[in-house]
């Protein structure tokens, strides 16, 4: 290839990745001074790029001058300390480093053999974050369970679902599909229903148990143990609970011991999202949120949100893992290889959708080495803080209610960079927008 960059060369990578470095923590070191929110408009972008790719090749510098000010400002700041919006999707400097090794390496690690270290790694830190969260033994690699990191929520329910689906069909037949009944909150989280979708439950057997504010929000045992009745006596198989710990709007907490039991009870697949919230449970205060968390036969949490881990790394552990490799494996001979055969190593190509994986415990594994375990627990703790002055605030302003049953205003403490002065200056602007607000009324 002609042109000043080489596809590969380690003297002009450790070159221009130095100034990629040093863009990026000029990049961490301004970040304040970014609006939050891009202020572009929708097609911004057409507008300052070319329809067609270069035929001669463009300097860094001048990508590098594009980077700063064509697309840095249609970039909304997920890092700024300022970002209060949906969850926090937390960057650090190990999970950076770690994101940094992956892409460096650049392996394809879908079975043992095409990278051992990339599944060996992933299973020991999954181990590792599993004990973090004292998970039952049987989430674990040493019994029949073990751990695996998705992309995200949204794959890890999708993998269990069509586990527990294809699980319940081989012992009822597989025309029962159209019977197969998945329970949920009006609290769960859209991905679990895109999840029914694709995994071929019908939109009518969807249950959608409603909750209200005197549980803040839980889903009600009693509501679950009545529906799941009136549909055995429809004739319905009820298949899967999808219970949450920190629902996406309101940060509900379902009672995982009693809906485990009635799961149990009545051959339900239990299913419990921690995506957002079940990082807080590494700190002993928190993790009483976990109790029942035995019950299940899945378990969820997003590493990438509240965990330093960079975006994408999604933890989900079974208790069966052959629920999952006999709905998930592929044959092909191209794969074959003896380790494979002989049974010896876990292909985590078989737990999840696609073939080919990143190595993205790298930067799992980075995250625990470089902070500790005792460090994440104060990260968590300090983030936890700042939301509960954020809360005293609110209370303490007679226009405020905590939560309302009508529209509310979420506020999510969460990014690594947020101090004091952030939550104060954000609490500031609400009041000032209140004030001209009510002063209109
Ligand atoms: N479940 C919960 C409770 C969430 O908060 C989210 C994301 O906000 C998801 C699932 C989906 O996450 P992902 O984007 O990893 O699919």
């Amino acid at each position: 290839m002609e042109g000043d960059m080489k596809t590969m060369d380690s003297e002009q990578l450790r070159e221009y990745a130095h100034k990629m470095v040093d863009f990026i923590a000029d990049y961490y070191k301004d970040i304040e001074t970014f609006p939050v929110l891009s202020q572009v408009q929708p097609g911004y972008l057409r507008e300052l790029i070319p329809d067609s790719a270069p035929a001669r090749p463009d300097s860094f510098q001048d990508v590098l001058d594009d980077i700063r000010d064509k697309i840095i400002p249609g970039v909304t700041h997920w890092q700024s300390p300022e970002y209060f919006a949906y969850f926090p999707s937390n960057s650090s400097i190990a999970g950076f480093l770690g994101e940094m090794l992956s892409a460096g390496v650049n392996v394809v690690g879908f079975s043992w053999i095409t990278s051992p270290a990339a599944t060996e790694l992933e299973t020991i830190v999954m181990d590792w974050l599993g004990k973090a969260l004292k998970l039952p033994d049987a989430f674990l690699s040493t019994g029949h369970g073990g751990g695996v990191i998705q992309g995200t929520a949204s794959e890890s329910v999708l993998v269990v679902l069509l586990a527990a689906r294809d699980k319940i069909l081989r012992k009822v037949g597989e025309d029962a599909i159209r019977k197969l009944v998945v329970y949920i909150s009006d609290q769960t989280h859209a991905s679990m229903q895109k999840a029914c979708k694709i995994g071929g439950i019908l939109p009518r057997n969807i249950r959608i148990l409603e909750t209200d504010s005197s549980t803040e929000y839980a889903l009600s045992p009693e509501l679950l143990t009545k529906t799941i009745s009136q549909d055995i006596a429809l004739g319905l198989i009820p298949l899967f609970l999808c219970a949450t710990i920190g629902t996406t709007s309101s940060a509900a907490v379902d009672p995982l011991l009693a809906l485990g039991k009635i799961a149990k009870s009545n051959g339900l697949w239990f299913h419990v999202d921690a995506a957002y919230a079940g990082s807080a449970c590494i700190c002993p205060e928190f993790r009483p949120y976990l109790d029942g968390v035995e019950e299940a036969d899945s378990f969820n949490m997003n590493a990438h949100k509240f965990f330093l881990t960079n975006f994408d790394c999604s933890a989900l552990w079974v208790k069966e893992r052959n629920a999952l490799i006999h709905s998930l494996s592929t044959k092909a001979e191209y794969l074959e290889n003896k380790a494979s055969q002989e049974n010896m190593v876990v292909d985590y190509k078989d737990w999840q959708i696609p073939l080919g994986r990143r190595f993205r415990s790298l930067k799992l594994w980075m995250v625990f080495r470089l902070y500790g375990l005792e460090n994440l627990q104060v990260y968590i703790r300090n983030r936890i803080e700042l939301a509960r002055k954020f809360e005293d605030l609110v209370k303490n302003d007679a226009r405020f209610e905590v939560l309302s049953n009508k529209y509310i205003l979420r506020f999510a403490v969460g990014a690594p960079l947020t101090e004091e002065r952030h939550v104060f200056a954000a609490w500031e602007m609400l009041q000032e927008k209140a004030y001209a607000l009510l002063k209109r009324l």
